[in-house]
């Protein structure tokens, strides 16, 4: 770690470099003498391609929406721009505020429509506005029908006019390194870490207080204004538009670029869309050559290719990629940031938690029987019971994750039975889960930070453009601080997955102290703990204890229960059958009957 601190100290890390070098070499291809404008103009096709990719990326590979329908978005900037400028006189710079505009209200207007869709919907909903939309585009007299606008004014300059390949190859590739840049940016931030938990832990992120809906629709809007960005660029390169690039099969194309290229980068929808252009300009010249004739094997071909690659390597071409390059640099912990800001504790032994009469019903099953039962601030309380006893369902009811059937919940003296998760975890209750919620493949301090985010603010833009890198540096502070304290610091810069699952639940609790909380909810955290490691749990709740912290935790090592906690609250089929410290509850009879009685 020491050695990723010296780096980012020193400046910029050796894969930045890499990218740098890349870049110039990619901008002085043009500048070579006797480079065919052929190539050139490939690049561009790549370029102007790679922009809808990257957004891809991000709404697709990372967010895991799939939409047919990103031709759509650069249709509605290109259509906005050849209306304007050709008809109008509007100059292309000006124009392109106008069509970025139209994009967005419309992909506003089509997100909130479609992203709810769950599952197979999504697409099948992006399918058929796409379908719809290029009708229209196709249809309406002043968009030209079939035919479309043209001439488009070339995009100028004080008076210079990017008119040929080369001139515009500088125009189209500085938007897409903009475009990966500010991507690349925005996945390395709060709300980055909010779209990656998207895909894989969307429950979780709700429980510390990501507003998942929110997060889906901006993505969406986000990618398709790169999807603007290139339909803008496209009228302006071809000096015309017509229907035929913004249709359903263009959309297909653009989802191939982002799954060949993969998901591990926004820099990988670049080799997606070189590899899937130049693959379509091989067969297309090839094959022709080789069986003759008219028909467009190519089509198959390209088909098939695709389908082995898939097969081959379902993360797409950038772990090939990745291999070449040199490995991230580990993110920088300012251990000097400020602290972030903490909420008041309440007063020790006053009433923190208050169930009464808390009652869930999945159809005919009563999971938890009127149920009540308070915990004073300051205690650490065993919620135990069988199997099947009802405490996890306890859980997600005070966590406001399953809706009550009746009965109330009190936090603080305020009402909480009928708020969100995200409302439950802003008054500060933290949480585990019994099934361990985490993204295998983010790192364990963006996992813990994930649990931080409340206590930021910084949206989408403020991350696109770097400006959020104080707050930034407080939450990874925060993050690291609470790993260190739960004793996972020697893996804070691995990727959770290769954690064991012991090590996964203290890391949850880690998150979830990451939150401030007052009150934590902890749903075994020391199964498959080792003894050794299960010591080092209890004395970390002490400690929490006696910092004022208030802990409900359920576990079956009943060692473990009878050592720690103050309190203890039995569930046995839903109902509550005991309650008292632990030297009462185990000597009670209906528990030692319902519980210990089966261990003994
Ligand atoms: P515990 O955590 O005490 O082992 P749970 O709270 O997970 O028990 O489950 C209590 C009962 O509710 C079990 O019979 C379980 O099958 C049932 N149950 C839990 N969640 C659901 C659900 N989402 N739908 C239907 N039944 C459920
Ligand atoms: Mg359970």
């Amino acid at each position: 770690m020491s050695d990723a601190t010296m780096k980012q100290k020193s400046g910029l890390s050796r894969r930045s470099m890499f990218f740098i070098v890349l870049t110039a070499i990619l901008f002085a291809i043009p500048l070579i003498p006797g480079v065919p404008v052929y190539w050139i103009t490939l690049l561009d096709n790549i370029g102007l391609a790679a922009l809808v990719a990257i957004g891809l990326i991000l709404l697709t590979g990372v967010g895991g929406m799939t939409s047919f329908g990103q031709a759509t978005f650069c249709g509605f900037a290109a259509y906005t721009t050849a209306v304007l400028c050709a008809y109008h006189g509007f100059s292309p710079w000006i124009s392109l505020f106008v069509a970025v505009a139209v994009t967005l209200v419309a992909a506003v207007i089509l997100g909130i429509i479609t992203v709810p869709l769950s599952g197979h919907y999504l697409p099948l909903g992006t399918l058929a506005w796409g379908i719809a939309i290029f009708y229209l585009f196709s249809k309406l007299d002043f968009l030209g029908r079939n035919d479309g606008i043209t001439p488009v004014p070339p995009i100028s300059i004080a008076g210079y006019q990017f008119f040929d390949s080369r001139s515009i190859f500088y125009v189209i590739w500085i938007f897409v390194i903009i475009a990966v840049l500010t991507t690349t940016n925005l996945l390395d931030s709060r709300t980055g870490r909010a779209i990656r938990a998207l895909r894989g832990a969307s429950g979780a992120a709700e429980s510390f207080g990501v507003d998942t809906t929110r997060t889906k629709l901006v993505v969406f809007v986000y990618a398709a204004m790169l999807a603007a960005i290139s339909g803008w660029l496209y009228a302006h390169v071809q000096r015309a538009v017509n229907p035929t690039p913004f249709g359903v099969g263009a959309s297909i194309e653009y989802l191939f670029m982002a799954v060949a290229g993969g998901t591990g980068h926004p820099a990988a929808a670049i080799f997606g869309a070189a590899f899937v252009t130049l693959l379509k300009e091989i067969l297309t010249r090839l094959l022709p050559f080789l069986f003759g004739g008219q028909a467009h094997y190519e089509e198959v071909v390209f088909g098939i290719v695709l389908v082995l690659i898939l097969q081959k390597s379902r993360l797409g071409l950038w772990p090939l990629v990745e291999k070449l390059l040199p490995q991230p640099a580990d993110p920088f912990i300012d251990r000097k940031a400020e602290a972030l800001p903490v909420r008041t504790r309440p007063e020790p032994g006053s009433k923190i938690l208050d169930l009464d009469t808390v009652r869930k019903q999945f159809q005919g099953l009563v999971a938890v029987n009127d149920v009540s039962f308070s915990i004073k601030a300051g205690e650490i309380v065993g919620l135990i019971g069988p199997n099947g006893a009802g405490k996890s369902t306890t859980f997600n009811l005070v966590t406001g994750t399953l809706p009550l059937t009746s009965g109330k919940i009190e936090f603080r003296g305020e009402p909480i039975h009928g708020l969100s998760p995200r409302q439950i975890a802003q008054r500060g209750i933290g949480r585990t889960f019994q099934h361990v919620k985490v993204l295998a493949d983010m790192s364990v301090l963006d996992n813990v930070a994930l649990g931080a985010h409340l206590r930021g603010s910084a949206g989408v833009a403020s991350a696109s453009l770097r400006l959020d890198r104080a707050e930034e540096a407080r939450i990874l502070a925060e993050a690291a601080r609470q790993i260190e304290r739960v004793g996972l610091g020697e893996h804070m810069h691995k990727q959770a997955g290769s954690l064991a699952l012991g090590q996964l639940r203290i890391l949850e609790i880690a998150r979830a102290l990451c939150l401030d909380p007052t009150l934590l909810l902890l749903d075994e955290p020391a199964a498959g703990l080792r003894h050794f490691e299960k010591q080092q749990l209890s004395e970390l709740l002490r400690q929490l204890r006696s910092e004022g912290m208030t802990v409900l935790l359920v576990e079956h090592d009943m060692g473990f229960v009878m050592n720690l906690t103050d309190h203890i609250v039995v569930l046995d089929f839903g109902t509550k059958i005991a309650e008292g410290s632990p030297a009462v509850v185990s000597k009670h009879p209906a528990v030692i009957q319902a519980y210990l009685g089966a261990d003994a």
